[in-house]
């Protein structure tokens, strides 16, 4: 099986000015060191993605942006294009995270289409899927996160897939202080990666890294982390303080579970 190098990502959502931001970049830069042994980034809301790309120079922290639109350019007031945001330096950005789909009613179709746009801008997507709390207690959990992520695939080439992660976040667990247990994480995470076996293969599913999000907090990170198939965390609240994360961070040094 490949290993796959464990990424925890920071979604700071409509959060920070630019001093809280570029103060989040100073204490987290002086503690990481060169190559931590996995993968960092954090997603800043869209007018400091510039100040925090520069801010990371040098550091292993990759900045993306939380979102972006399909269209290359035109009569989209509100809206940022893909090749905007690579522009700034950005190397990353998440898709459909349930705030989007749920506050923004994004559907799968319009998410599908910035998939393919933000592949093609040679940004690294994260693909986010989860049920609601009614649809797990109605039993339809694996309905929903495998139509997330099938539908979201969808316009992917086999090239491409090396570039994608799939973020399990269940809507129930964000920013509520209730956290998937590992057992809950594992058995979802297994889900989704056998359907990429199943539909993509074998090879495309061990590589693909699935992080889990919902309410991860240093307390927690260490044994969901423990979980297999549970590659990182994308983190939402905790990421906005430094030690938390700073806390987190450490919770993912492969040393720590060796
Ligand atoms: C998120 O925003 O993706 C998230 C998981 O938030 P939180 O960690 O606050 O639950």
């Amino acid at each position: 099986m490949t290993a796959r190098r464990r990424f925890i990502a920071g979604n700071w959502k409509m959060n920070l000015d630019r001093a809280g931001a570029l103060g989040l970049i100073s204490s987290l830069r002086s503690k990481l060191p060169h190559d931590p042994g996995f993968d960092v980034a954090v997603f800043p809301p869209f007018p400091y993605v510039e100040i925090v790309v520069n801010a990371c120079a040098g550091t292993p922290i990759r900045v993306g942006a939380q979102n972006c639109y399909f269209e290359a350019k035109g009569a989209f007031t509100g809206e940022v294009s893909v090749s905007m945001i690579a522009d700034l330096g950005a190397t990353s950005v998440i898709l459909g995270h349930s705030e989007r789909r749920h506050v923004f009613n994004e559907t799968d179709t319009a998410i599908a289409k910035k998939m393919t746009a933000a592949l093609g801008a040679r940004l690294a997507p994260i693909l986010c899927v989860g049920e609601t709390l009614a649809e797990r207690q109605a039993g339809r959990t694996s309905e929903i996160v495998l139509r997330q992520l099938v539908e979201g695939l969808a316009g992917v080439a086999a090239a491409q897939f090396g570039s994608v992660t799939i973020a399990y976040e269940p809507v129930w667990a964000i920013g509520t202080g209730v956290n998937a247990t590992p057992d809950q994480a594992g058995e979802v995470h297994s889900l989704l990666r056998n359907e990429l076996a199943a539909r993509h293969g074998r090879a495309v599913a061990d590589a693909m890294r699935i992080l889990y999000g919902g309410s991860v907090t240093p307390e927690n990170a260490a044994a969901l982390l423990r979980v297999p198939g549970v590659d990182g965390a994308l983190v939402g609240g905790a990421s906005l303080d430094a030690g938390k994360f700073q806390a987190i961070l450490s919770a993912a040094n492969p040393a720590a579970h060796a």
